[in-house]
């Protein structure tokens, strides 16, 4: 019974490491996506690259640093209020019930704080505000992020009335990591998608990454004849 309960316990946290990889993959994935927005923006003099790239995963720092604190409070400092492994109690209880968990995942994930940071940014880019443009930028991109999120997280998609409600979230029939709901083929997908987006950065940035290179040389170059 032991080594059944042992092995169930093995079996679950195996489970949970491959179930949060998955979600630390899904940030690259949104940083990715925007970068490759970002690429043809440019070239037509629309957009602010930093703040889309930045937009494409400020909603996910909160968990990602959440995480480690709770990793690092409940191995060091505290017990773990109930049995089972730290992940589990972070990702499946706090995330859920933990006001600082709720408002700290869900601040740039509410279409209420990035809707209102999207109004101020286009306020000031009419009234010429320096920092007008790359705000309304950061909020597009945040937007674009929690799009994504609605419709690829099942039971545990982004609160995205917050802090007006605090429990409405869009169950979408597809989840990127739930295996009732498709997680399995969509992980492949992604990956698929993220393979066809860094090929798509690397040959549309290749001239910049070699020109850069090539100066690096010629200045290491005039160096050793010094
Ligand atoms: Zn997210």
């Amino acid at each position: 019974m032991a080594a059944w309960l042992r092995g169930q316990r093995q079996a679950t946290s195996f489970y949970l490491v491959v179930s949060n990889v998955a979600g630390i993959m899904q940030t690259p994935t949104h940083f990715l996506i925007a970068g490759a927005l970002a690429v043809p923006a440019r070239r037509h003099l629309i957009g602010n690259t930093p703040a889309l790239l930045l937009g494409a995963v400020l909603p996910d720092i909160p968990f990602a640093l959440l995480t480690l604190w709770g990793l690092f409070y409940y191995r060091w400092i505290a017990p773990l209020p109930q049995p089972g492994v730290i992940m589990e109690y972070l990702h499946f209880t706090l995330y859920f019930t933990d006001p600082i968990w709720i408002a700290g995942h869900n601040f740039f994930h509410s279409l209420v704080v990035d809707g209102l940071l999207f109004a101020v940014g286009l306020w000031g880019w009419r009234h010429r505000q320096r920092w007008g443009v790359p705000l309304t930028w950061l909020a597009t991109s945040m937007l674009l992020h929690v799009t994504i999120d609605i419709f690829t997280h099942h039971s545990d998609g982004p609160l995205i009335w917050w802090p007006v409600n605090w429990s409405y979230r869009f169950a979408s029939p597809i989840s990127y990591w739930e295996v009732a709901y498709g997680g399995a083929t969509f992980a492949r997908a992604e990956l698929i998608l993220n393979v066809l987006l860094s090929t798509y950065l690397l040959t549309a940035l290749w001239p910049q990454i070699k020109q850069q290179f090539l100066r690096w040389q010629a200045s290491a170059g005039s160096r050793q004849v010094r």
